[in-house]
């Protein structure tokens, strides 16, 4: 086996000592130690970003073996699903954004997954109530909020469009792994304890993350040979065991009848789910939205994200103002101002476009965005939430008149995904997220397989309102934050960059775009900065961080700030972003989170000292 030439940094996990192996009904074996999470690393020949030291080491191998970009993201992706089950897997959905280097072309992959066709408008309230199901445990926890998963979709489609190595190949890795197991480090371990009484109310998924009933140790090794061989199915048959055939029934049958413990009392509303959604899911290839910003085109996501368009309307407002002359308090309040109005009209005009008429190229038009930049007091916080613009009528003027209701939404999304990043050596990109939405899907492992599946259509809102873009419908795809992003200079990739965090990537993504070209941070200190979030809400969420280090600044401008965190994880912090810099001559820097999350994993094929 080669060796692995990740640069060796500053071990981040320091929490994370080598402990001994402790297998279920085993003697302890030898020590494990937790593989090294290196952020930042720099060379030449191609590089991964992800959260995961295993999964940036099975990218860097394909890589190493003369895979492509494609091949190394969608088997990064497929050892994520292996020691990420609770963020990722094939269970859930995501949206592939590539650069192919022989034409100059970004094109993008919609690999969310839909509403079963059988879903009724009210799906998410209670017949007892008529109210909608809380939101947490019961709708998190259910059959009903799974939506038909698009990841297996989406890696065949990507290999079948620019890959060089088949589903066949890449999966070897990842298959091996989750036969060998993974050392279990302090995030795993307190995942699975946010989640145990989720898990426990099912038998498979009990069976799986909670052994005797224990959670995991930290540096023991945790192995899933059910999604080793789940993978090897695919490495024989393709989708169509997945789609069509075994593992489609029993995905349905979990859904429709799930495998209830009795050990709970969670209601576990049962889904509609059937297998001709299965069959019928198709990914699709999608135009990516694109950005002037600073004489760079950043491109994303297009709807069902509103990662694109919310993004790049945000840098519409801020490219009307020079950033990069102005002191820290200045320019943060302009970020927070125009997120907010890009989190105003996300609400209001952006879902699903083969349901609701999306008017992408108004969000992204400078002329709209120097209507709503009118809307902003370059020395004062707005009164949120700030009204929608007008899509139907703007000209780029400062008008007086009515304007549209303010619409807080309910933020229900979750802080769960992951994000990976890849350059080849060829110079191809990619930028992937991908996720089963919550922190632990919906619970329900489906049994006998090692997967967990997504809750992913707790993203649509729950109350019916036929104006709402984001209503539940048949075969629909629920409104996504999920920002993959790449970044070109006449014509050149120079930065790929995503996160996982809900509703907060779309921040996320802006802010370290904002920091790293605007304020002259680099990708690894534009990374690690601390983040807050503005997205139409009265108080800005933000890190403990950065709260001390401009919370007075900002409440002197109006706003106020609230510490991030959620009811369900104990985490006070925003996003886990991975990105990786294409620098003069080709150099590349791969930055990946020093703390959040445990620490991520940058790795290069060739290291050089920067
Ligand atoms: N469901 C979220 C979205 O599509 C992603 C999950 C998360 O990061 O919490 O935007």
């Amino acid at each position: 086996m080669r060796r692995l030439s990740i640069v060796r940094a500053v071990p981040v996990l320091a929490l994370v000592a080598p402990a001994l192996v402790a297998l279920p009904g085993a003697p302890p074996a030898a020590a494990a130690p937790v593989p090294p999470k290196v952020p930042v690393a720099t060379g030449t020949g191609g590089a991964v970003s992800s959260v995961d030291p295993d999964a940036t080491r099975i990218g860097l191998a394909v890589l190493r073996s003369g895979g492509n970009a494609v091949d190394a993201a969608v088997a990064t992706a497929a050892a994520l699903g292996v020691t990420e089950p609770y963020s990722a897997g094939i269970g859930g959905g995501g949206y592939f954004v590539h650069y192919d280097a022989s034409t100059g072309k970004v094109a993008t992959i919609d690999g969310r997954e839909t509403a079963p066709r059988g879903i009724p408008a009210d799906a998410f309230l209670d017949p007892a109530t008529g109210e909608p199901y809380p939101f947490t445990p019961d709708l998190v926890t259910s059959g009903v909020s799974v939506g038909t998963p698009g990841t297996l979709a989406t890696w065949k489609r990507a290999l079948d469009r620019w890959g060089s190595r088949s589903l066949r190949q890449v999966l070897g890795r990842p298959a091996a792994l989750a036969r060998r197991g993974f050392v279990v480090d302090e995030t795993f371990r307190q995942q699975t304890k946010d989640n145990r009484e989720r898990f426990r109310t099912f038998t498979s998924s009990k069976r799986l993350f909670l052994r005797g009933g224990k959670l995991p140790t930290v540096g023991t090794r945790f192995r899933n040979p059910d999604l080793a061989r789940t993978y090897d199915l695919v490495r024989k048959d393709g989708l169509k065991p997945f789609y069509r055939g075994a593992i489609g029934a029993e995905i349905v049958k979990a859904v429709r009848k799930p495998p209830l413990s009795g050990r709970t009392d969670l209601p576990v509303p049962t889904g509609y789910l059937t297998k001709k959604d299965l069959r019928g899911y198709r990914v699709k290839n999608q135009a990516a939205t694109r950005t002037s910003y600073r004489g760079l085109d950043v491109h994303g996501m297009a709807p069902s994200s509103s990662g694109g368009s919310t993004v790049g309307e945000a840098l519409e407002i801020l490219e009307r103002h020079d950033l990069a002359a102005m002191d820290d308090a200045q320019a943060l309040h302009l970020y927070l101002e125009a997120s907010a109005r890009a989190f105003a009209d996300r609400g209001v005009y952006v879902g699903d476009p083969a349901y609701v008429d999306v008017p992408l190229a108004d969000l992204l038009s400078p002329t709209f965005a120097a209507e709503r930049d009118c809307t902003i007091d370059p020395t004062r916080a707005a009164t949120k939430p700030v009204e929608p613009g007008d899509v139907t009528s703007y000209d780029g003027e400062c008008a007086t008149g009515d304007e549209a209701e303010p619409v807080e939404a309910p933020d229900t999304e979750n802080v769960e995904t992951t994000h990976l990043s890849v350059v080849d050596r060829w110079g191809d990109v990619v930028s992937y997220t991908l996720t089963i939405e919550q922190t632990g899907g919906s619970g329900i492992v489906v049994p006998g397989r090692g997967f967990l599946l997504n809750n992913e259509l707790t993203d649509f809102t729950a109350v019916p309102d036929p104006e709402d873009p984001n209503r539940i419908q048949p075969g629909k795809r629920p409104r996504s934050s999920m920002s993959p992003t790449i970044v070109l200079r006449d014509g050149k990739p120079v930065l790929a960059v995503g996160s996982p965090g809900g509703s907060t990537i779309i921040t996320t993504v802006l802010q370290i775009l904002v920091e790293r070209f605007d304020r002259g941070r680099s990708i690894a200190e534009a990374v690690a900065a601390p983040r807050a979030s503005q997205r139409n809400t009265a108080a800005v969420t933000a890190e403990p961080e950065f709260i001390d280090a401009y919370g007075p600044l900002l409440e002197a401008y109006g706003h106020e700030l609230a510490p991030a965190g959620d009811a369900l994880t104990s985490a006070a912090e925003i996003g886990a972003a991975a990105a990786i810099e294409i620098g003069p001559g080709g150099l590349l820097t791969a930055a990946a989170e020093p703390a959040r999350r445990g620490g991520g994993s940058a790795g290069v094929v060739r290291p050089r000292t920067p």
